[in-house]
């Protein structure tokens, strides 16, 4: 890739942020449409996050994305949000346009297309988690008219005020159930553990009693890093389909590089860029 005076400029901000394979997604993307530009990864310190979004109108940058721990704290400095990142108050993209700045959230499309082929609507789904991650898979799911849907979070308060949100914003009830007890009704159709336990440089694994997982249910790990969990590769053995967050990273990336510059991007060539990296 040459970098020239006309190449533009999208990155990912967060702090820290050198973790982040986005880079490598949508430079694999922009090489594979010979466009002229280019994706970094940049620290911005939180006490600098103003002043950073700020001073995106006076550039001509393509487009910008936002990870951990600036989700929330930028939407401040935004002009105007989209339906998704209002409801949410969380955004992971934004565009600049005209000078002014646009914000997104796209995991909920991301996630999304993990459940393609799954009659949502028809199904009971157990999340574990309600941070960011959880609140948006959470949505994605309500959106999809989820029949029936349970909440775990370590911080039992947490899990209920998530559960509160979709009442509020779907009119729907879920049920917050005490992490760790798993005295769900069901065995879910769907499972999506939304947490970092598992993850590469925290390890640990969920402990989740095998009479939840049946077979045939689909269970979702956000975590791609390592690709296999000890909850997949549990789940596997108890014959439900399984899935890690590579899809939905993909797809997240793919929504925000759409809205930057109007073309779809090449999934494959980002997925197989990805996979050589983790
Ligand atoms: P977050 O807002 O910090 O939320 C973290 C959640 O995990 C909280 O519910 C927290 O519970 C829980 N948690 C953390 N450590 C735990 C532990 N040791 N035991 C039990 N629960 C624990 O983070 P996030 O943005 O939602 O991200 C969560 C995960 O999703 C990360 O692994 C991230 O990489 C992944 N993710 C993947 C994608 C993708 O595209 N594949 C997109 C977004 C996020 P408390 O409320 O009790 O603290």
């Amino acid at each position: 890739m040459e970098i020239r005076g006309t190449t533009k400029v999208a990155m990912v901000i967060g702090h820290p942020i050198t973790h982040s394979l986005s880079p490598v997604m949508h430079n694999a993307a922009f090489k594979a449409l010979r466009l002229d530009s280019c994706y970094i990864a940049l620290d911005v310190i939180p006490e600098g996050l103003g002043d950073f979004i700020k001073g995106l109108k006076a550039t001509n940058v393509l487009g910008v994305n936002i990870t951990i721990p600036h989700k929330e704290n930028a939407i401040e400095y935004l002009d105007e949000l989209s339906e998704e990142a209002t409801v949410l108050n969380t955004v992971n993209t934004i565009k600049v346009t005209n000078g002014r700045l646009f914000g997104y959230n796209t995991d909920i499309v991301g996630f999304e297309r993990c459940l393609e082929g799954i009659d949502v609507s028809k199904s009971s789904a157990l999340i574990i988690g309600a941070g960011g991650a959880g609140k948006a898979v959470a949505y994605a799911l309500c959106r999809l008219n989820i029949n029936r849907l349970y909440i775990t979070n370590r911080t039992e308060e947490k899990g209920q005020k998530l559960v509160r949100f979709i009442d509020k914003v779907f009119n729907r009830e879920a049920q917050s159930i005490p992490f760790g007890q798993w005295n769900l009704p069901e065995a879910p159709d769907i499972i999506v553990n939304t947490t970092p336990i598992g993850m590469k440089g925290i390890g640990g694994s969920i402990n989740i009693p095998y009479h939840i997982i049946k077979k045939g249910a689909m269970v979702i790990d956000l975590i791609y890093n390592p690709p296999k969990t000890e909850l997949l590769k549990t789940a596997e053995r108890l014959g439900a389909r399984v899935q890690n967050g590579l899809k939905m990273l993909v797809y997240q990336g793919a929504a925000s590089f759409k809205i930057w510059t109007g073309i779809e991007p090449p999934i494959e060539e980002m997925e197989k860029a990805i996979q050589e990296y983790v």
